[in-house]
């Protein structure tokens, strides 16, 4: 998800209970669902935000070391206070480290709460420059709704970066923090733990209709994609939506695949970007997302300014 986006969605999040019972009351097509904790193996646990009837954050992940613990993505600042009392309720271990997979608010406002209580916030380096200018400009942007999850916090960026890996092994538990390629945005990273197959993914691959293009590499998103189904995956967390397996990997590379050769077919049939709106059909996508890709104006505006022939 994009920090254009922020805004509203924090104040959605901080008005989530309330606007989602009158949601689902009003909206009968909106089938709500919740946010949910699952332990994916001893130790290793994942939280999936809800997504509807409103969007409240990112999907989070976190791994009991034998003495600490690592939280997968910080989340906004609301959230982020929710999984730090979420934790406390099933170790007492500290929390030591933070890997923001990427710098969009949604995943990582909440990193001050953290950085708080001792922990130290990791990130892949090429998310430096994007924290230092879109990540700082969001969470301002954040701070002047006044929404109250943000009120008086500050900025607080990571103070650990990696190039393409990064380990951290005490025996008990391994997680490989990997970089495979400008894919969401030019920073992304994901986390692997080997030892269980599982894939902490981020936005680099979500399931459902979640993607945000606004910073992506739509080419490089698919190799990176492809680079990640080598891994031996036997489950996908995402960024966003439900647990998945493997085959995740395949439908979102599909998505940006499909939705480039249509663009492209239609820019050299010479159609406008308004027909193209109008016109684009991704059958594939509806099966697997649950909606239209025509509804997902944003990725198609982004690809066709990286297709369109420059003048
Ligand atoms: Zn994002």
């Amino acid at each position: 998800m994009g920090s254009s986006i922020r805004s509203a969605l924090s104040v959605m999040a901080a008005a989530c209970c309330i606007v989602g019972i009158a949601a689902s009351g009003a909206l009968g097509w909106l089938a709500p669902n919740e946010t949910k904790v699952s332990e994916l193996a001893p130790g290793v646990f994942f939280r999936k935000a809800q997504t509807e009837p409103v969007f409240i954050g990112c999907n989070q992940g976190w791994i009991e070391f034998r003495d600490f613990v690592l939280v997968i993505d910080a989340n906004f600042p609301g959230q982020a206070a929710e999984v730090i009392k979420l934790i406390g309720q099933h170790t007492k271990k500290p929390i030591r480290f933070v890997f923001d997979t990427h710098h969009h608010g949604d995943h990582a406002d909440g990193n001050v709460h953290y950085a708080k209580q001792g922990a130290t916030v990791i990130a892949n380096e090429r998310s430096r420059p994007l924290f230092e200018t879109t990540g700082l400009k969001g969470f301002e942007g954040g701070k002047k709704t006044k929404a109250a999850e943000y009120a008086d916090l500050p900025y607080e960026m990571p103070t650990l970066y990696f190039d393409r890996k990064f380990v951290i092994d005490d025996g008990t538990q391994r997680v490989e923090l990997l970089f495979f390629g400008h894919g969401h945005t030019a920073g992304d990273a994901v986390a692997w733990m080997p030892k269980h197959g599982i894939l902490f993914t981020g936005d680099a691959c979500v399931n459902g209709a979640f993607n945000y293009t606004g910073e992506s590499d739509t080419a490089s998103w698919i190799t990176a994609l492809t680079a990640m189904t080598e891994l031996p995956i036997k489950q996908i967390a995402p960024g966003h939506g439900e647990l998945s397996d493997k085959t995740l990997l395949e439908k979102q590379r599909r998505y940006f695949q499909e939705l480039r050769m249509a663009v492209g077919k239609a820019i050299e049939a010479g159609k406008s970007l308004d027909q193209i709106k109008a016109e684009l059909d991704i059958p594939f996508y509806k099966e697997w997302a649950g909606v239209e890709a025509k509804t997902r104006v944003e990725n198609i505006e982004h690809v066709y300014r990286e297709l369109k022939p420059k003048a």
